[in-house]
């Protein structure tokens, strides 16, 4: 069919509509060049001017000082499992060069499957020691399911770890930090060691753009892949703050593994992002995301329409749950505003479920294949109309 469906895919995901159509035109002539986007080369001055755009669209919507810069890169969020460490393990080495790779504290915040395969590769990459600051699953209902962002006196911090990470918004178990300070599932900032330049590293892949991120300047790394909220995959966006762009080769020298070259937060500075060509399609596409973000109001805008949307969503569940018909997954507090998780209870009636939102447009929202259940993502491109109709669905179902 030609018409569009609702798409709560969990990413790749939505896209705003008018910036595919826009899309389509640069595909076939961009700026004016009489060349497609896709075949333009990444050092024309017509490309170099869009990337620096972009740049200029993240920095003064997130509000990124100049002690950081932002970098872009390939990979996905999964590249960055291994170049933080290896980025942050070589700076560490700089600054403690006579450590014992025990001695190196690598400390990871557990919420979820993402972070959990974070820490996975640290501990595969070596190096330094993988310290568990925090692990929810202990503190969950059934003891071993990632529902929940634990309270503050669960976390423990190393003294002066290498890095210490934590992705703020699981995709996969829809467990959010709160960015309300006041709130016990926020990140507990006022924990982490009293440093000025704190190692920190947030892998914020599904939530990037979507609101405003607390404490921005007190982070060594965020990063995220782009297929969420920004644009098609094979973009991954950083924001590195600068004293953590070292050289990597020095480290090597004091005994750090080395470095890939493309893997380096040093490479992509230097060359501002295009050390090798970059993925051109995915950051134009991004870049008109941004830019129509902007003419939006930011994430502030989409700060309210997340939440609006996450609210309509989480009350249709909550009427299900009174009629032992649905069963939200994750405690209240804990839940993300961007991937809803639920269970319909009874017998066959995921499979009626799925098929009846499938026989309506509502795509994209059978759960990941570890957890099963329900995931409806609802990232930036996904409408108030969208959300409106999967709640009337949901209200039928219920009803039946
Ligand atoms: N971190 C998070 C929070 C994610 O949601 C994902 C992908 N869904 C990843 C990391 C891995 O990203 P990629 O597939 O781009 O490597």
């Amino acid at each position: 069919s030609d018409s569009r469906s609702s798409n709560f895919g969990a990413g790749p995901s939505a896209l705003p509509e008018p910036v595919l159509q826009e899309a389509v035109r640069g595909l076939l002539n961009f700026n004016g060049t009489g060349m497609g986007i896709a075949e333009i080369s990444h050092r024309s001055k017509e490309f170099t001017a869009f990337l620096a755009e972009v740049e200029r669209q993240i920095r003064t919507q997130l509000d990124v000082p100049p002690t950081h810069s932002i970098l872009f890169t390939q990979g996905g969020g999964s590249a960055q499992f291994s170049a933080v460490v290896l980025n942050l393990l070589a700076r560490h080495r700089l600054l403690h060069p006579d450590l014992t790779d025990d001695e190196r504290a690598m400390d990871y915040v557990i919420t979820g499957s993402w972070s959990k395969k974070a820490a996975e590769e640290a501990r595969r990459l070596g190096g330094g020691k993988v310290n568990v600051a925090v692990d929810a699953r202990p503190h969950s209902k059934d003891g071993r399911s990632f529902d929940n962002i634990p309270a503050h006196d669960a976390y423990t911090f190393s003294p002066d770890p290498a890095l210490i990470y934590y992705c703020e918004n699981e995709t996969v178990d829809g467990v959010e930090f709160s960015n309300d300070e006041a709130s016990p599932a926020s990140f507990p900032f006022h924990l982490l060691p009293k440093d000025t330049l704190l190692p920190l590293v947030g892998d914020h892949s599904s939530s990037f753009m979507s609101r405003p991120i607390p404490h921005l300047a007190d982070h060594a790394v965020i990063y995220a892949g782009a297929q969420k909220n920004i644009g098609p995959a094979g973009l991954t966006i950083l924001i590195v703050r600068k004293d953590c762009i070292v050289d990597v080769d020095a480290a090597t020298k004091l005994g750090a593994v080395p470095v890939p070259l493309t893997m380096a937060y040093k490479t992509l500075a230097d060359s501002s992002s295009v050390y090798n060509t970059p993925p051109v399609l995915s950051i134009y596409i991004s870049g008109l995301v941004l830019l129509r973000s902007q003419e939006l109001g930011g994430v502030k805008y989409y700060e309210e329409l997340n939440k609006r949307k996450a609210d309509k969503l989480y009350s249709v569940i909550k009427a299900g749950e009174e009629k032992g018909l649905l069963r939200a997954k994750v405690k209240e507090g804990s839940r993300s505003l961007m991937n809803v998780v639920f269970d319909v209870l009874g017998e066959g009636a995921e499979a009626r479920f799925l098929s009846g939102a499938e026989a309506l447009g509502i795509k994209g929202i059978k759960g990941h294949r570890s957890v099963g259940g329900i995931r409806v993502s609802l990232y930036n491109a996904v409408t108030d109309e969208q959300t409106d109709g999967l709640v009337a669905y949901m209200n039928t179902f219920l009803a039946q």
